[in-house]
């Protein structure tokens, strides 16, 4: 549920990060970090319980509490559709593997997820990976421990493929992926890889995708300790949230290769639309709020027009 309360909350954060990213940013950057979400609109129906949100101003930054939220919705989505497709059409399934590295300080964190792209690069050529891969979906996140200071970062990989691979002369073991990184990272400290298919379910795939695809902030709706902490030293912190911003800076957080990437073009070009979830709701009315002294406040409520009533049914 859209409700104004999430959307206060997350503004309320983004004066924190505004300070914080102030820095990094042109005058013209902190102005539109300053503008984000200043204005936001939705329809709803008649009595207000259902909503959804059809117009703000966003400032598209990584780590902002506005937009990452919705980008990692985005992407969840996304992967969902893409997965759905994919074992629907091509009969094939996902296996989820996560590689980490053993954890760094700030200043090693730029250059260790570098190295784990030239590794993972390789990783994707090894005649063992490239046999039972079909094509992946890679997410890079960064965990923070603020007892130690130190930075996690780790790659999230969906992996398709045949449906007999975990009892194929294919199938890769933990311990074997475990070696593999190793050897790629040139790092015998590796000790955690894991590897586990995914259920061929509609909950197991959606759970999967909406883990995978989280942001660096936590979920409005849910209550994990791990992610609230990391979220509270990012925006509290300027020398974390410094490092996180130093380490995402124009990379690709989710990355597509082989059918998956053939799947991503599909979605974009709206091919996959069908495996979307249906809104059924009946919008009749459009509300919007402009954000006031550290609150939003409503600016109007309206009727739809024929034209837009029939827009937002689909
Ligand atoms: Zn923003």
């Amino acid at each position: 549920m859209n409700t104004i309360d999430n959307y206060n909350t997350r503004k309320q954060k983004s004066q924190a990060f505004s300070d914080r990213i102030s820095s990094h940013l042109s005058e013209a950057g902190n102005k539109s970090v300053e503008n984000c979400g200043c204005y936001v609109e939705f329809v709803e129906n008649y009595n207000g319980s259902k909503r959804r949100m059809t117009k703000t101003i966003s400032c598209k930054k990584k780590l902002c509490p506005n937009c990452s939220v919705r980008e990692a919705y985005k992407d969840g989505l996304k992967i969902e559709v893409i997965m759905q497709y994919i074992e629907d059409e091509y009969g094939k399934v996902f296996e989820w593997v996560t590689f980490t590295v053993p954890s760094v300080g700030a200043y090693e964190l730029t250059d260790k997820i570098n190295e784990m792209k030239t590794a993972f690069n390789k990783l994707m050529k090894h005649p063992k990976v490239a046999a039972m891969n079909k094509g992946c979906i890679r997410k890079l996140e960064i965990n923070y421990n603020s007892d130690y200071d130190t930075y996690n970062p780790h790659y999230h990989v969906l992996f398709v493929t045949e449906k007999s691979y975990r009892n194929s002369r294919y199938y890769i073991s933990k311990y074997k992926w475990i070696r593999l990184w190793q050897n790629m990272m040139d790092d015998t400290y590796i000790t955690e890889v894991y590897a586990k298919p995914v259920q061929q379910s509609k909950e197991d795939t959606s759970r999967v995708s909406r883990y995978v695809a989280k942001n660096q902030y936590k979920d409005d709706n849910k209550n994990e300790s791990a992610d609230k902490d990391k979220e509270q030293a990012i925006l509290s912190n300027q020398e974390v949230f410094d490092a996180f911003q130093n380490a995402l800076y124009r990379k690709h957080p989710v990355t597509y290769r082989g059918l998956c990437d053939k799947a991503r073009k599909l979605y974009k070009a709206g091919g996959l639309d069908k495996y979307k979830a249906v809104d059924k709701t009946k919008y009749t009315h459009s509300v919007a709020y402009a954000w006031g002294a550290g609150a939003y406040e409503q600016t109007g409520r309206r009727i739809l027009t024929d034209d837009e009533k029939l827009k937002f049914k689909q």
